[in-house]
């Protein structure tokens, strides 16, 4: 039952809403368009997928069974400098399935990774577990860089431009130890089967006493040269003699005496 009071005090109420709407509706249809619509586009033109990734290449299946791996959009830079089929190279998988992070992970085209990776994983490995304790890190000191040959301004463009390059600095071992390939005082067994694996396996490497540039890291790459010419220069140096050694005579100082290539 409507109460007749109750509707006659409301009544107003409604009226003034009423007015108010009609006026406002009047104004909106009186104002011209100010934003214009795009036009619909033809539905045949739109994308069928638009975000669909590109497919992995066959490298990238590959690097995936060995390896943990963010696939790159290909890198241009000035000068030459670029790479396709480039990855962030995360972590290697150990063949015991350890997982061994590359830091901080290195960006390089993925044939590079995957030689980077079969190192580890062949090589490396055993070689560092000889010292007592498995692999847990891999520093990488420098990968892809769009620069010039040891960072020297209008030398020929590194491998580093090309994302084909890894400059290794050290080895953290999984009790704690950290292992500088280029420490003197650090296993000389180890450093020679690290030097013999990195020159089987790349087309350079440079280390301490190739060329003044890399005496606190390892250089490797794998640079396309003409009948696949190696460049293999690593000088393991031996400690300094201590004060209980008996010292050898120094011999007359020349020029070129500490520096081989
Ligand atoms: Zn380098």
């Amino acid at each position: 039952v409507i109460d007749p009071w109750q509707v006659i005090r409301i009544f107003p109420i409604i009226a003034m809403l009423t007015v108010a709407a009609t006026t406002a509706l009047a104004a909106h249809r009186s104002l011209p368009p100010q934003v214009p619509l795009p036009r619909p586009r033809p539905a045949l033109l739109a994308p069928a997928v638009p975000d669909a990734p590109p497919q992995p290449s066959a490298c990238q299946l590959e690097l995936g069974q060995r390896a943990v791996f963010v696939p790159l959009p290909p890198l241009v830079g000035p000068g030459g400098c670029g790479a396709t089929d480039v990855v962030r190279l995360d972590a290697v998988i150990m063949p015991g399935h350890a997982h061994v992070p590359v830091s901080p992970p290195a960006i390089l085209r993925c044939s590079m990774a995957t030689a980077v990776a079969d190192w580890a994983r062949a090589d490396l490995g055993p070689e560092l577990a000889g010292l007592g304790a498995p692999l847990k890190v891999i520093e990488n000191y420098d990968s892809y860089d769009c620069r010039g040959m040891n960072r020297a301004a209008g030398a020929k463009l590194s491998e580093h431009g090309k994302a084909n390059a890894l400059d290794v600095r050290s080895f953290t071992l999984a009790d704690g130890r950290t292992v500088r390939p280029t420490d003197p005082a650090a296993s000389r067994a180890f450093r020679e089967q690290m030097r013999a694996s990195a020159c089987a396996r790349f087309m350079t490497v440079l280390g301490p006493g190739s060329d003044g540039y890399h005496e606190e890291h390892i250089h490797v790459d794998l640079s396309e040269r003409p009948s696949r010419y190696r460049i293999c220069h690593w000088e393991i140096r031996v400690p300094a003699a201590t004060v209980d050694v008996p010292l050898p005579r120094p011999r007359p100082f020349t020029a070129t005496s500490h520096r081989r290539l």
